[in-house]
C-alpha cells in the first residue's frame, strides 16, 4: 500500500501537469519511430516492476502523444477535453471497482441520480428506471432500437427474443441522410437489414425533410412493409443541424412509429440562448441517446439512453440466470436487465461529479460559450473572401470550405480534401473534414471551455498556410 500511495501522488502530479501544460504544446504530433515501436511491440514481461517505474514510461512515452482533444485549439470530430471533476474521480471509481450490473451499493444507487440529472438537464420526462449509462451513443442506439424492435413485433403477437426475425413481415426504419452511422450499425446488428433502412433526404439546412419522410412511409405501407422506427438528430455531426423534432413527433404518432432522437452530441444545445424553440418536441421521443462524454466533457466512456417508459428495455433485455438471481433486487431490478452489458463500470461517478462541479449554471455557461464561439467563427468565415459557410450554425459546429479565388471546382475539392491532414501535421490546431452534398467540406466542432476568439482567427490562418503548403 505504501508503494501505491507514493505512486498515486506522483500520478496525480503527472495528470495535473499534463492538463496544465497541454495548451502550450502542439495539439497533435506524430509518434517517432522509437516510441511507436515501444507502444506497439513490447514483449510480454516475465517479471513485474514497481509502480513508480511504470509512471516514468507513462510520462516519457505515452503522455507526449495525445489525440489532441484536451487542447483548446482542437476542433476535430466531436471530442471534448476531460472535465476536471471526471479526471479527479476516475481513479476513485477504479479504487472501488464495483460492477454496476446491479446489487445494493453506491455505484448503482448513484447511477439513478446521474441518469435523472441528464434527463432534467435536457428537459426529457423522467421516471425512475427510464434510462441507463452506456459506453456511448452507439450502444445507447443498440439498446433503443432493440427495445423498439421487441415492442413492434410484440404488437404483432410475436416474441422476437424467441423467434428472431424469421418469417416476419419486413420492418422499415427511417433516418435522415445526415444521421450518424451508429444507426445503420445498430440496424445491421439487430438483423433489420439495410434494405429496409430508409434514408430521408434533408433540406437546405441539412434537416430531415418531413414531406419526404411522409412520402417514404406511405410508399412502404403500399408495398406491405411495416414502418416502425424513426430517428431524428438533435445535432448532426456534420453541421450540428437539429431536425424538426416536433413535426417528426407528429408523424411518428400518426403512424405508430417508435420515435428515437440522437442527441449524442447536441442534446445539451437546448441550453444555449434562444435554442429551446429549435428543440421543441425533444420531450416527445420514446428514447433519447445522449453522450456525457461529448459536450459535457465527462472522460470517456460515458453514454446514456433515456426512455419515456422504463418497462420496454427490461422486456427486451432482462435475462436473469439462477447464479445472478437476487430476490431483493427491488421493483426496478438490475441495470443489466435493461441493456447488453453484464459487468458494468462505475460511469456514474464521473457523470455525477462533472454535473455536481459545474452545476446547471456552469453547464449553461459552457454551452453558451462554445455556441457563441461557433457563431463568431461562422461570421469570420462569411466575412472572408476565401472561405465559404456551408450550413447554418445552430449548435457549436461550423461547416465551411476554403475557396481561394481563381481556383476551379476540382482544385477546390482536392484542396479541401487535403487541408485537414495538412493542418494536423502543423500541430498548431486540429480540424477534420467531411462530405457535404457530395463535396469535400471542413468542419470545426467547438467544445473546449478555454477556446478563445483568437484561437478561431488562428484556425483560419492555419488553414490558409496549410492550403499553400499543399498547393506548393
Ligand atoms: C458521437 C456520436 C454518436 C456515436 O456515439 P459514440 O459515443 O461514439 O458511440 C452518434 N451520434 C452522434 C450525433 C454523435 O456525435
Amino acid at each position: 500500500m505504501h508503494d501505491l500511495r507514493k505512486a498515486a501522488r506522483s500520478a496525480a502530479d503527472l495528470a495535473t501537469d499534463h492538463l496544465a501544460c497541454v495548451a502550450e504544446g502542439p495539439v497533435w504530433r506524430p509518434v517517432p519511430e522509437a516510441d511507436r515501436t515501444w507502444l506497439t511491440r513490447q514483449p510480454l514481461p516475465a517479471g513485474g516492476r514497481p509502480l513508480t517505474d511504470l509512471l516514468d514510461e507513462v510520462r516519457d512515452r505515452i503522455l507526449p502523444y495525445p489525440m489532441g482533444n484536451g487542447h483548446p485549439r482542437f476542433f476535430g470530430w466531436v471530442n471534448s477535453p476531460p472535465s476536471p471533476a471526471g479526471v479527479l474521480t476516475a481513479p476513485l471509481a477504479a479504487a472501488m471497482n464495483p460492477s454496476c450490473a446491479g446489487g445494493d451499493h453506491a455505484g448503482v444507487l448513484l447511477e439513478r441520480t446521474a441518469v435523472r440529472w441528464l434527463a432534467e438537464l435536457v428537459g426529457f420526462p423522467h421516471r425512475t428506471g427510464g434510462g441507463l449509462l452506456t459506453s456511448g451513443a452507439s450502444m445507447a442506439t443498440v439498446v433503443a432500437l432493440a427495445t423498439a424492435r421487441h415492442q413492434a413485433l410484440r404488437d404483432q403477437g410475436h416474441d422476437v427474443r424467441e423467434t428472431g426475425l424469421y418469417g416476419q413481415r419486413p420492418l422499415a426504419l427511417y433516418v435522415s441522410a445526415e444521421a450518424h452511422s451508429c444507426l445503420r450499425k445498430a440496424a445491421e446488428l439487430l438483423g433489420l437489414g439495410t434494405r429496409h433502412l430508409r434514408t430521408v433526404p434533408v433540406d437546405a439546412a441539412f434537416r430531415m425533410d418531413t414531406g419526404e419522410l411522409r412520402r417514404l412511409i406511405a410508399a412502404d405501407r403500399r408495398a406491405g412493409v411495416r414502418p416502425f422506427f424513426v430517428a431524428a438528430s438533435a445535432g448532426t455531426v456534420n453541421t450540428g443541424a437539429v431536425d424538426p423534432l416536433d413535426d417528426i413527433a407528429v408523424i411518428a404518432a400518426e403512424h405508430g412509429l417508435w420515435y428515437h432522437i440522437d442527441g449524442a452530441y447536441g442534446a445539451l444545445g437546448i441550453l444555449a440562448q434562444d435554442a429551446a424553440l429549435r428543440y421543441a418536441g425533444l420531450e416527445r421521443a420514446n428514447s433519447l441517446a445522449l453522450d456525457p462524454h461529448k459536450w459535457l466533457g465527462v472522460p470517456v466512456d460515458a453514454g446514456c439512453v433515456l426512455f419515456r417508459e422504463p418497462a420496454g428495455a427490461r422486456d427486451a433485455f432482462s435475462l436473469v440466470p439462477p447464479y445472478l438471481r437476487d430476490d431483493d433486487a427491488g421493483e426496478l431490478g438490475w441495470f443489466s436487465e435493461y441493456g447488453t452489458e453484464q459487468t458494468r463500470p462505475f460511469r456514474a461517478l464521473r457523470v455525477w461529479a462533472t454535473i455536481a462541479h459545474l452545476g446547471r449554471d456552469g453547464i449553461v455557461r459552457l454551452v453558451q460559450h462554445t455556441s457563441a464561439l461557433a457563431r463568431t467563427l461562422a461570421e469570420l468565415v462569411e466575412a472572408s473572401y476565401d472561405f465559404e459557410l456551408l450550413a447554418p450554425t445552430v449548435t457549436s459546429i461550423v461547416a465551411f470550405r476554403h475557396r481561394p479565388p481563381n481556383l476551379d471546382t476540382d482544385r477546390v475539392e482536392a484542396l479541401n480534401k487535403a487541408i485537414p491532414a495538412a493542418v494536423q501535421r502543423r500541430g498548431r490546431t486540429f480540424l477534420t473534414g467531411t462530405q457535404l452534398s457530395g463535396a469535400a467540406a471542413l468542419r470545426a466542432c467547438i467544445l473546449h471551455p478555454d477556446t478563445t476568439e483568437d484561437d478561431l482567427a488562428l484556425l483560419l490562418r492555419e488553414i490558409r498556410v496549410a492550403a499553400r503548403e499543399v498547393t506548393a
